[in-house]
């Protein structure tokens, strides 16, 4: 099948979802990883459920966990292990308990995940995520452990079943893999080469979801700046940004990640003229030594990067700009790191990533000369992190006394039974505690709230002016309080089945 098909890939009902007594079998996704990942487990969700499997409770020991590995970020393996360790004594003790593994680390160990981890059942990859229930299936009746990895795509992932985990915010995915070759990372090698999904299935699923009470998407791409390229239009993501701005009842558009090579001038302009386009940016640095970006195999140099930021702010004088910084490439000179710091502290951003470099196996860079020692890259992190906390804390200052749109999320302020706020993000992607006035009705996740900005902090703002506070009741309010009466057992007036999973392109509604 072609990898960009948009036709929905049907997942058909397993029996090895159901118990020996009929009732369904639980699972439960554990998410190691980036935004991808997050994204995939909502899949890997949607099509358990759609071959009869039930999520688990919070507290319930589920009967399958299926672990989505990254192998990108540091300590995945390490990671992954302990979770397998503590897994062993489930299953032990539970003859039917099944584990799965898949994501990046899956695709890079393969076999060598179950040689490790006997009690493991089933391996899969990045390309097959849609053959968990499958193999789930085949692994119970073998009584045998399933490894199946696929070198590329067999269906595009966007045409299987998803379970959202958020009703008023979607991830979208434009294209999947990377033409490009960064030495210290291993995605092109387990992602495989960029495809690009048709725009007008992309514009089809963000309808659904806009359908299903969401009002806020994020378009996912490892390069989204070069989505166009498998059809030929290089001018194709700015289109599709300014294609959003037509689908009614979507109030948020966000993107990550683009790629300083590639990021166009016509993109900036799609940016400032597509209202529902957010004034936020994530824009990968990595380094701000030429040499470094040079060893980096990151074609853009630290001038160019300097320049699409005075761009950006030169049209949208309020974008948050954030950035991932790595310190310690293999080869980084103190000169190099002092590059990176001048670069940081000319490009104002809100908040940065930063990473200090370790190696991953697989990757041109592990085998470079020059490994930085230890002690020396932990010394520029710190100097580094101190610098982007100040320029983080003045960034946030600057927006005290100004009122911010929130959009309400659910468990973002781990301090908020405490404090009596509530929290969300601003228009420019910044987390916001408010204080919220006696008498005015509690705002749903999802519901927008226009606050006054009172106090700032490098990673998050307080707004406690009472007589500031607005609160606009949204369609993904209405959404969240019908996923609430789903879960209760009493649907609200007009809602969706209980256990709808949205496929993507149209919504499915599994019964
Ligand atoms: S652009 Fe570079 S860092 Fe990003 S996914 Fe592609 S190869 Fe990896």
């Amino acid at each position: 099948m072609c990898p960009t098909s948009a036709a929905p890939t049907v997942i058909d009902p397993s029996p090895a979802a159901l118990r020996a007594d009929g009732s369904p079998r639980s699972f439960s996704v554990r998410t190691l990883g980036c935004q991808m990942n997050v994204h995939d487990s909502e899949r890997l969700s949607g099509s358990l459920e759609a071959a009869g499997y039930t999520p688990a409770g919070p507290d319930e020991q589920a009967d399958v966990v299926v672990i989505n590995t990254c192998a990108v970020r540091e300590n995945a393996a390490n990671k992954l292990y302990g979770n397998l360790g503590q897994l062993a004594k489930v299953k032990r003790e539970h003859a039917d308990f099944q584990i799965a593994v898949g994501g990046c680390l899956a695709q890079k160990d393969q076999g060598a995940i179950v040689e490790q981890a006997p009690w493991v059942d089933v391996v899969f990859g990045t390309h097959n995520m849609g053959a968990l229930p499958t193999l789930l299936e085949r692994a119970r009746h073998n009584a045998e452990a399933q490894v199946e990895i696929l070198e590329s795509l067999e269906v595009f992932p966007s045409t299987l079943p998803t379970k959202r985990d958020s009703a008023s915010s979607g991830w979208v995915s434009i294209s999947v893999g990377c033409n490009n070759t960064c030495t210290f990372c291993i995605v092109p090698a387990l992602r495989g080469t960029e495809k690009d999904r048709r725009p007008g299935d992309i514009l089809a699923e963000v309808q659904a979801l806009v359908d299903d009470g969401a009002i806020e998407v994020t378009l996912l791409g490892q390069n989204v700046n070069t989505y166009g390229v498998e059809f030929g239009d290089r001018q194709a993501f700015g289109k599709l940004l300014r294609a959003m701005g037509e689908i009614r009842g979507l109030e948020r558009v966000r993107f990550t990640s683009p790629h300083p090579a590639a990021f166009t001038d016509d993109v900036i302009t799609a940016m400032a003229e597509t209202p529902n386009v957010m004034p936020s940016l994530h824009m990968p640095l990595q380094s701000g030594s030429d040499a470094i970006l040079k060893a980096m195999r990151r074609s853009y140099r630290s001038r160019r990067f300097l320049g699409i930021l005075d761009r950006v702010r030169e049209q949208i004088p309020h974008a948050a700009i954030t950035t991932d910084i790595i310190v310690g490439f293999p080869g980084e000179t103190e000169e190099d790191f002092q590059e990176t710091m001048r670069v940081v502290e000319a490009s104002r951003f809100s908040s940065a990533f930063t990473f200090q470099y370790s190696i991953r196996p697989g990757t041109p860079a592990a085998t470079m000369d020059d490994q930085v020692p230890k002690a020396v890259v932990q010394e520029r992190f710190e100097r580094l992190t101190a610098l982007q906390e100040r320029m983080s804390l003045a960034e946030n200052e600057a927006l005290i006394g100004s009122l911010q749109e929130i959009l309400v999320a659910a468990g973002e302020g781990r301090k908020n039974d405490a404090t009596q706020r509530l929290s969300g993000r601003s228009e420019d992607n910044r987390l916001v505690h408010f204080a919220l006035p006696e008498g005015v009705a509690r705002p749903r996740p999802g519901d927008v709230v226009t606050v006054r900005i009172t106090a700032a902090a490098p990673h998050f703002l307080l707004a406690d002016d009472l007589a500031a506070v607005r609160v606009r009741r949204t369609q993904a309010g209405d959404a969240w309080d019908r996923r609430q009466a789903e879960s209760c057992g009493a649907p609200a007036a007009g809602s969706p089945a209980p256990g709808a999973v949205n496929l993507g392109l149209p919504t499915l509604r599994v019964r």
